[in-house]
């Protein structure tokens, strides 16, 4: 940990330094925040969550996690600031969006190669290999289905009041 180092005398950590206060040798954040890039960070995260609340969270963690926390809490903060209605649940949208999509693709894909194991070998030419990659292409161009996102998002609502 760099915290020995960047606490010397006279210069405070990047959050100490945003909060122009005295940087301590028992300092929460001394170890994940430098004084020369840190202050800009730690600024949206203390807009977003405020540095007395992240403070008691990395306290309350065990220390080889906190390094962990520090990253994500700074993901979390400049998603929100970008984007404040749905911060990194944005994210999170577009990629269960992604995976409903690819799961629906992967289920006509099987159900293709079922239905065409079904028929007799001399009706249809080419390889297995060659259907499936034709089906892969035809399917690549197709607009996923609208209703997808709506359900998902629906979803993710209820869960979030719940
Ligand atoms: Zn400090």
């Amino acid at each position: 940990m760099a915290s020995s180092t960047s606490t010397g005398v006279g210069s405070p950590c990047g959050a100490c330094k945003f909060l122009r206060r005295r940087c301590t040798q028992e300092c929460v954040f001394a170890p994940y925040f430098d004084s020369e890039q840190s202050p800009a960070q730690f600024a949206a995260i203390h807009k977003v969550f405020g540095a007395s609340n992240v403070s008691k969270l990395l306290a309350q963690l065990p220390v080889h996690l906190r390094c962990d926390a520090v990253v994500t809490v700074a993901y979390e903060a400049q998603a929100r600031i970008r984007d404040p209605v749905y911060g990194c649940v944005a994210h999170i949208f577009a990629l269960q969006k992604q995976v409903a999509i690819l799961q629906a693709q992967l289920m006509q894909v099987k159900a293709q190669l079922a239905y065409q194991a079904t028929l007799p070998q001399a009706a249809n030419g080419g390889s297995d290999g060659d259907r499936v990659l034709m089906q892969l292409q035809v399917m690549g161009c197709k607009e996923e289905p609208h209703h997808h996102f709506g359900e998902l998002h629906a979803m993710a609502q209820r869960l979030m009041r719940s």
